[in-house]
């Protein structure tokens, strides 16, 4: 399949150098949150870290034999068409092309939220605690499903394989700083969430308050939750509970329940108890980063 060429020079130029990068990244971000976490941890390390890693070990491989591919195959069969992007004179068409693909790695994340597609990004977002291996646990499928809008929208739209490769480096550096349960200083912390998605802002994300997880979609840039109005920072961390509140229970995450999860029936936004988690609405603007 000349779409998806598994080892084209910019996939091999990918394993060469972006594999690296992104394991040295992974591996000093779990040092530094070890030294310094955020938010105190409601369950022991070891029984999530296998469970993270077991539901990322097939998504993973599938990343590298298809998206990343399908990156570059699709760029190149659309190229003879001249698509819109390709008009642009450089370095105008970089700057485009990387803020288009953070724009679709913002509106896919809204789509993840969608009834459908939720079935998948459950899998994500019930893991009780936030660390660097929640950055890693996504269901296959969902790594699938994302292909047509990720790669095949981008395509279409003119950006290269180049560009969308070497992105996903930065996409992928990104997405493991902000689930880190890292303590920034607040005061470094509060003048990078206006431009960049922080561990303090995902975190919100990731609460069992249902509008808190409505918002901060944004993967590298704060740009797109700022002009669609869903920015929240305004959330103290210590307030936050993380998870989704129908898989509260700890007992009920083992990783072939996780795996089936898409194909079970979707559940009301309730605790198996029927109590609903909520917080009052914070004072102060919502773009206001809370400590
Ligand atoms: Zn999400």
């Amino acid at each position: 399949m000349s779409w998806l060429p598994i080892s084209h020079p910019l996939l091999k130029r990918f394993d060469t150098w972006g594999t690296p990068v992104l394991a040295a990244v992974g591996l000093g971000l779990l040092l530094l949150e070890t030294r310094r976490p955020l938010r105190r941890r409601t369950r022991p390390r070891p029984e999530r870290w296998v469970r993270n890693v077991l539901v990322a070990a097939p998504s993973l491989p599938a990343m590298r034999l298809t998206l990343l591919p399908a990156m570059v195959g699709l760029g190149q069969l659309m190229a003879p068409y001249r698509p819109p992007f390709s008009r642009l004179p450089e370095p105008v068409r970089t700057l485009a092309e990387v803020l288009l693909l953070d724009y679709l790695g913002y509106s896919w994340h809204r789509l993840l939220h969608s009834p459908l597609l939720w079935r998948f990004h459950r899998v994500h977002h019930c893991d009780l605690d936030m660390d660097l291996t929640t950055a890693w646990r996504f269901h296959f499928g969902e790594m699938l499903a994302s292909i047509p809008y990720r790669a095949g929208l981008a395509a279409l739209l003119g950006v290269r394989g180049s560009t969308a490769l070497g992105f996903e480096v930065v996409f992928e550096a990104c997405t493991a700083f902000h689930h880190t349960n890292l303590e920034l200083p607040y005061a470094v912390e509060r003048r990078l969430a206006p431009f960049m998605v922080t561990p303090r802002a995902h975190g919100i994300h990731h609460s069992m308050v249902e509008r808190e997880t409505q918002s901060n979609f944004g993967v590298v840039l704060t740009l797109w939750d700022r002009l669609h109005r869903t920015l929240r920072l305004n959330v103290p961390q210590q307030e936050l509970i993380i998870g989704v509140p129908a898989y509260a229970d700890p007992a009920g995450q083992t990783v072939p329940r996780l795996l089936q999860l898409p194909l079970e029936p979707q559940d009301a936004w309730a605790r198996p108890d029927g109590s609903v988690p909520e917080h009052p609405e914070y004072a102060g603007p919502a773009t206001a980063l809370a400590e």
